[in-house]
């Protein structure tokens, strides 16, 4: 008899951000899905993390808790997952809580972008879409037009206004992603950078950049994601063995708000466990 072979997803995202269901919502969505193993990585927050502790307890879910952490490569922007961080460090809370202000200011601009070019939106039916808490980002936008009856999914507003090409566009703080890496360590967690080399990017990370961040800690790369082809997938690959790194794979599920599902990509056992070598300890790995 084969032994059974874990589920793990290690990308989600719940209402702490923009996903589109709770916390424990999300851990009973996992469980229906067959994972064994789930990351809650929500956008520049840990607030979902005590909810979905609750949740996997009671469901007999294993959980990773970990954080996206928006970060900036020149004028680019990258994701950086930290996993087993210790919320407690006063280094990551510093920057968690500059990215989460600034986006809320960003969202306003956007918004009076938007209406002052006749799109019917208000920044208090943006508002009314985030969760008390939660970190606002254009998803939220998104859903205040899906909710005024305008579009009818998230992707309709991201395939023009809410791009980054869209004069409606405003960026906000992020941290310079090799100062991430070196903080998510010092915070006993383990830095993976989010689907590294997603197409729609506007220029790309060099090589000799992933080699420069992992000689600063980098602990992985996101190599199978829904963003990645054969191309990607390829060149992760490549980096990972000569760099030494972890190659990770999920799903960056954001419940009804993405297409992308629960385990349609997942990582491997020796490298979760290598994960949880590599991290303090500070917070562990919570078990059913
Ligand atoms: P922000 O965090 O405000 O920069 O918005 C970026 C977020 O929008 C990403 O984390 C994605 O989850 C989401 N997003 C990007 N493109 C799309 C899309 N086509 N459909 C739905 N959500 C998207
Ligand atoms: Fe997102
Ligand atoms: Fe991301
Ligand atoms: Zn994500």
């Amino acid at each position: 008899m084969t032994p059974h072979e874990q589920v793990i997803d290690l990308h989600t995202h719940s209402s702490m951000s923009d996903g589109t269901q709770t916390p424990t919502e999300l851990v009973a969505a996992a469980v229906a899905a067959g994972i064994d193993v789930l990351a809650i990585t929500d956008h520049d927050t840990v607030g979902g993390w005590a909810e979905a502790e609750r949740a996997a307890r009671a469901a007999g879910l294993t959980l990773v808790k970990g954080v996206e952490i928006s970060c900036h490569y020149d004028y680019s922007s990258v994701h950086l997952l930290g996993y087993l961080i210790d919320p407690a460090d006063s280094a990551l809370a510093t920057e968690l809580g500059r990215a989460r202000e600034s986006r809320a200011t960003r969202l306003e601009r956007m918004v009076e972008r938007m209406t002052s070019d006749g799109i019917p939106i208000s920044y208090e039916q943006v508002l009314a879409q985030v969760r008390p808490g939660a970190t606002p980002g254009r998803p939220h936008i998104a859903d205040a037009l899906i909710e005024a009856g305008v579009i009818q999914h998230r992707d309709e507003a991201f395939a023009d206004w809410l791009s980054e090409r869209s004069p409606y566009y405003v960026g906000h703080y992020a941290v310079d992603l090799a100062r991430a890496v070196r903080i998510v360590r010092a915070a006993g967690g383990v830095p993976v950078i989010a689907h590294p080399f997603t197409r729609t990017r506007c220029a790309g990370i060099p090589d000799s950049f992933i080699e420069q961040l992992a000689a600063a800690g980098l602990g992985g790369l996101e190599a199978y994601h829904r963003d990645h082809g054969p191309a990607e997938v390829a060149r992760a690959e490549r980096l990972a063995a000569e760099y030494d790194l972890l190659l990770t794979g999920s799903s960056d599920y954001h419940g009804d708000g993405k297409r992308n599902r629960l385990a349609e990509n997942t990582t491997r056992r020796e490298v979760l466990d290598a994960i949880i070598e590599q991290s303090s300890g500070a917070t562990p790995v919570v078990r059913p």
